[in-house]
Parts: structure tokens; C-alpha cells; sequence
């Protein structure tokens, strides 16, 4: 065919660039060629001569080349949600919230998932996920409308299918209403694997599965949700180890601590990747290790709701892979991972390590190579590689915010947000001089608004 025989060329060049690989080989100045979905070549100094079916050739001088950021944990819905409860520990909130968020729609949704996808599209994200839990009956098609914003951003994408079934009258968190049923949850949990899931090299749409909590979701539901993963060939999710409050509800309730009641139900292993694991100890951190769980760190979001410092340097030393999450927004208002990259490192300060605890490079670590490795993508996307797919940043250091500092990648993320000249995702460009491509950004301001607005009143209503 016509269209394999005429393979087609971006070469970018003058550059920085910061290819996370297993050495973190970088290049003071150099060139990245993508031949159609891949990187075909990088290195030091100019792209070789005499390249053919070069559509698009970019000076990059001034700017810092990355892989993508892949974004690990979020809650899409909560866009419309932001700026609530803004002075709760983690149970008060969602105390707070659960009313609220059981009556989203579709539409909410749809709009939810626009938002919170260009806000991370914007700011260098090529991988997203959500995590998304809350399935009102009646509500209309939520996940697919989460998965079609995806495809409407342009951005490699996994769905997280959540689930609840353990609401008050059983001593769980959420009250009755914004719950499922237990057969209710895994059958359409596995419906969304059967119609949705890519298991193919380079796929824009994964599923994994991901009851919510532990104090929030039935042991049956951990069980049976594992098990179903694991007979289809996908990842599992969830959130744990969050809060002081998590730990005693687990030891009430379980006589067990979240680490030792995950792996009694089947819940650690290297397909699972949990967000948070802020409150764990040695022996937790060591069964991580063994079992090579992933955690997915979101610092702003553990500080917004006062839950802790995760000992994220006493993981990464462990050998556990760990990766960087937005969570949901309304728990973290600015809804942006470059931003996080700075954030892990400071938040990390001030914990056991002070100083030593994390460095630049490892910050762009996690919010790369890391995040590819707890969503199973390392062989993908994470860093720059012959051969990988072509996610990456073009980051524009050479402003007033960052031309005064001398190192790319501490400029990146010691340095103020820097605006993204161009992302490709797959050799696609998504972003161009700060602006989306395939959205109008106003629109989705004005919808998410227009939502937000509906979902109070039908709140303050019910
Ligand atoms: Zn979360």
C-alpha cells in the first residue's frame, strides 16, 4: 500500500531534550525524528542528512524535548464540582459531596471530561486516565462519554470503570442511593472491558478495572473485581492507604490493616496500581516491592485534604514503581500534572528525607516513565526511544518565566508552568503554541459552567 511505502517525517531539532530512558541519557542540544506514530531517531546535534517525506521540520531552539506526562489518578466528574467543602479532611468531604455527585448526568459528565481533559492536554499531558465511580441509575452512557472526550482531545487515554456497593446500612461511607449493586457493577464493569478495551500496541483506549475504596466498596466486590481483571487481561485500580481515618475503618472493620486486606483479597500484584498509599509502613512498602504494585502519587490532593506525605523516596528506593496523579478536581483545584511535577519534589521536602528526598529528574520521572509503568505502558510511552510511541513536549523555556535558569530540567520543574509549544501524541499534534487543536477551550469553559450551575440546583433541590 501506498501509504506503508510512503512513511511520513517530523524532524525536530536544536533542542534540549530529557529522554527519561534507563541511563536518563539527555542532550544539551539535539533532534528527535518521528516517522509516523514513532520515534524513529534521537541524539546529539542536527537530524542526519538526507531524510525523505520530511512534511514538517521544527527549529526548537529555547525549547526542552520530554516524553508526554501521563496522568495516573483522576476523577474526571469532579470538574464541575471544584472549589467545595474546601476545608474538609478526606471523609467530611466526601461526606460533603457524595449527595451532590449522585445526581450527575451524562451531559455533566461529557462536559466534566472536556474540561478536565484540556486542562491536562494544555499543560503537556498525552497519556490520561479517570477513574470514574459514581454511576446514578438512569444516568445515561458515562462512560462512554468520558472515553469519547478522549478520543475528541486526541490524547491516549485509560478508563478506570469504578464502582461502589458498600453504602451506610452496611458500614460503608457513601449513602444508599449513590450506589450499585454488587452483580450490577461487575456485569457492566465487564461490558465496558468487552466494548472498550484496546489491548494492542499503541491503543488510545484502555479499561481497567477499579472498585472505588475500601470503605466504600463489599470484599466481595475487591474478590470478584480482581478476579474478573485478571480472567480478561486488564489492569486493576483503586485508591488506598489514604488517610489515618482509612487505617482504623480497615482495622475495625477487617482486623487488618488496607495493605494486609488488599493482598487478602487479591489486591497486590504488578497489574495493580492503587493512588495514594500515603499512610504505609516498612513491611507495606516492602510488599509493594515484592509484588511490584504501583502507586500513583498525588501530593496536591494528599495536602488539599490533609491526609499526609506518601514516603514516596522510601518507595522508589524499595523498587516500587510509582507514578503522579492529578485525582479528582475537586480535591485539586488546578486540575494540572506539570504542575505536580513541582509539587511532588517540595512536598516530598518536607517529609523524613528533607533534602535528599527527590531531585528534578526523578520529579520528570515519575510523571513519565513512572506513570507508563504503573498503567503497563513502559514499553510504549514513559520515554524517549527508538522505537516508542512519539508522545512528547515541547517545552518553551525561553521566556521571562524560565531563560535565566541554565539547566532545562530544573527549570521545567523548579521553575514556574512551562507552556507547551507542541505535544504530539502518537506523531499527532494535539497542542500548538498553547492551544488545543481538535477543542475550542472557551466552549468547554462555557459548558462546564452551564453544568456545574445545573448540577447545584438539582443538588439544592433534592
Ligand atoms: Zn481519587
Amino acid at each position: 500500500m501506498a501509504a506503508s511505502a510512503e512513511v511520513q517525517r517530523i524532524v525536530i531539532e536544536n533542542c534540549a531534550i530529557a529522554t527519561v530512558d534507563a541511563g536518563d541519557t539527555e542532550h544539551a542540544s539535539g533532534h528527535v525524528v518521528v516517522a509516523d506514530h514513532r520515534i524513529e531517531s534521537l541524539g546529539a546535534g542536527r537530524a542526519p542528512e538526507g531524510l525523505e517525506n520530511v512534511v514538517r521540520r521544527i527549529d526548537a531552539t529555547g525549547h526542552l524535548v520530554t516524553p508526554g506526562l501521563v496522568n495516573t489518578h483522576h476523577h474526571f466528574y469532579q470538574w464541575i464540582t471544584r472549589g467545595l467543602a474546601t476545608d474538609h479532611n478526606l471523609f467530611n468531604w466526601l461526606v460533603a459531596l457524595y449527595p451532590t455527585w449522585a445526581r450527575i448526568d451524562e451531559p455533566m459528565v461529557s462536559a466534566a471530561a472536556q474540561g478536565s481533559l484540556a486542562m491536562m492536554a494544555r499543560g503537556g499531558v498525552t497519556t490520561a486516565m479517570d477513574h470514574h465511580y459514581v454511576f446514578p441509575q438512569g444516568s445515561g452512557d458515562l462512560s462512554g462519554a468520558v472515553i469519547r472526550a478522549a478520543r475528541e482531545m486526541g490524547v491516549r487515554f485509560t478508563l478506570a470503570r469504578g464502582s461502589m456497593d458498600r453504602s451506610e446500612k452496611d458500614g460503608g461511607l457513601p449513602p444508599d442511593f449513590a450506589v450499585e449493586t454488587l452483580e450490577g457493577a461487575l456485569a457492566a464493569t465487564e461490558a465496558t472491558v468487552d466494548e472498550h478495551h484496546d489491548p494492542s500496541f499503541g491503543a488510545m483506549t484502555q479499561v481497567a478495572v477499579a472498585p472505588c475504596s475500601p470503605f466504600s466498596v463489599s470484599t466481595e466486590l475487591m474478590r470478584q473485581g480482581a478476579e474478573l481483571a485478571r480472567r480478561k487481561g486488564v489492569r486493576l485500580h483503586t485508591h488506598g492507604s489514604e488517610t489515618v481515618e482509612e487505617e482504623q475503618f480497615c482495622k475495625e472493620l477487617f482486623g487488618m490493616g488496607p495493605t494486609e486486606y488488599f493482598e487478602s483479597t487479591g489486591w497486590l500484584g504488578e497489574d495493580v496500581w492503587m493512588a495514594h498509599c500515603v499512610h504505609m509502613n516498612d513491611s507495606d512498602i516492602a510488599a509493594f516491592a515484592r509484588t511490584k504494585t504501583g502507586v500513583a502519587h498525588c501530593p496536591s490532593s494528599n495536602a488539599r485534604l490533609a491526609a499526609g506525605i506518601a514516603r514516596v523516596p522510601d518507595m522508589l528506593a524499595a523498587g516500587v514503581p510509582v507514578g503522579l496523579g492529578v485525582d479528582g478536581t475537586a480535591s485539586n483545584e488546578s486540575g494540572e500534572l506539570h504542575t505536580e511535577l513541582r509539587n511532588a519534589l517540595l512536598i516530598n521536602r518536607l517529609g523524613a528525607h528533607r533534602e535528599a528526598a527527590l531531585n528534578a529528574r526523578q520529579a520528570l520521572r515519575l510523571g513519565t516513565y513512572g506513570g507508563a509503568q504503573v498503567l503497563g505502558r513502559a514499553a510504549e510511552i514513559g520515554s524517549l526511544e527508538p522505537g516508542k510511541l512519539a508522545d512528547l513536549v515541547l517545552w518553551k523555556l525561553d521566556t521571562l518565566a524560565h531563560a535565566s535558569i541554565a539547566d532545562p530540567v530544573t527549570a521545567l520543574v523548579f521553575g514556574a508552568a512551562a507552556p507547551v509549544t507542541l505535544s504530539l501524541v502518537g506523531g499527532e499534534p494535539v497542542v500548538e503554541n498553547g492551544r488545543l487543536l481538535h477543542v475550542d477551550e472557551d466552549d468547554i469553559a462555557r459548558a462546564t459552567r452551564a453544568e456545574a450551575q445545573r448540577l447545584a440546583r438539582i443538588a439544592a433541590g433534592a
